[in-house]
């Protein structure tokens, strides 16, 4: 049986799998990630890899990495959360490891598990868009993972929605992130709660009172019991998520969006919101079939296993 070893490195933890050519998890194992020094990032790399090989025949190792992958597969440019800067990845980790190695960015990883193994089987056409504090995506076009000419491809969070909008981590103003994403979603429910306490009695009293201390959970779980202005911060972000599928699939028609990460998990309060929004935008709505828009199907564990599979067919 043929193995390979996938590792997802976030900002805070180090999760590895030994994974089949089924895209079945064999084994696993997680360490916190050392973020603020890249040599042990390595080493703890290194680490899990060693650990989930003892004893196993291992082909390859894929790296998703959070953060800017070159068009080599082999460099991290840049990681918001972690410390690497132009960061020989590959490089390092083959040297310790004694394994061919590749490195991917880690939502790429992610959507191309999915498009494999969850919910876009069968499908050759993939949207996939990632929605947590901000919005990671992955591009499969015609079977194959879309990564751009420097391998930087698919940052479909930093499209421009609102001109002179909110500013973004970024940069720029405006970024879809900033209004279709986790933290877009407590941001407009403490605007909300700010501007009419009334309609958010229910969350204001989960958050202690004070609208600058909502919280995701608080939101997710006010909404569920009825908070009028909970309901409308979920409306809103699943508007701007039906509105920016809508140009996405202007400019490459997939058969299928899939919808992901840490905020769709409470998908329930606001997908109905992100297909009518989605479907009003769509251009030549009427005309044309619809995507799909689905609901991830690996949950965590779709970062290891796309990477392991991109390090099967490197
Ligand atoms: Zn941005």
């Amino acid at each position: 049986m043929a193995l390979t070893i996938g590792v997802d490195i976030g900002g805070t933890k180090v999760a590895a799998g030994l994974v089949d050519e089924h895209g079945e998890i064999v084994a696993q194992t997680l360490r916190s990630t050392p973020a603020d020094y890249p040599d042990q990032v390595a080493q703890t790399i290194a680490e899990v890899i060693k650990e989930l090989a003892h004893g196993h025949q291992v082909e390859a190792v894929g790296l998703g990495a959070a953060g800017f992958v070159d068009e080599t597969r082999s460099i991290v440019r840049f990681a918001p959360n972690l410390a690497w800067r132009e960061e020989p990845l590959r490089e390092k980790v083959a040297a310790l490891v004694g394994l061919p190695v590749v490195v991917e960015n880690d939502a790429n990883a992610m959507a191309w598990a999915e498009a494999r193994y969850g919910a876009g089987r069968g499908e050759s056409h993939i949207v996939c868009v990632t929605v947590g504090t901000g919005i990671g995506g992955g591009i499969v076009l015609g079977g194959e993972l879309y990564r751009g000419r420097w391998g930087m491809g698919a940052e479909m969070g930093h499209m421009q929605v609102v001109q002179r909008g909110r500013l973004c981590g970024c940069g720029n103003l405006g970024c879809w992130e900033r209004y279709a994403s986790g933290s877009a979603l407590v941001e407009e429910a403490r605007v909300i709660a700010a501007g009419e306490p009334r309609r958010a009695a229910t969350l204001l009293e989960m958050a202690g009172g004070s609208p600058a201390d909502i919280e995701g959970e608080e939101v997710t779980e006010a909404a569920r019991a009825g908070d009028d202005a909970a309901l409308s911060a979920f409306a809103s972000i699943g508007h701007w998520l039906g509105q920016g599928m809508a140009d996405m699939a202007a400019v490459l028609d997939p058969g299928c969006f899939i919808l992901g990460g840490g905020v769709s998990r409470a998908a329930d309060l606001f997908i109905d919101r992100v297909r009518e929004s989605f479907t009003r935008a769509l251009t030549g709505s009427g005309h044309r079939p619809v995507a799909d828009i689905r609901l991830a199907e690996l949950g965590a564990s779709a970062g290891l296993v796309g990477a392991a599979d991109l390090a099967r067919r490197r």
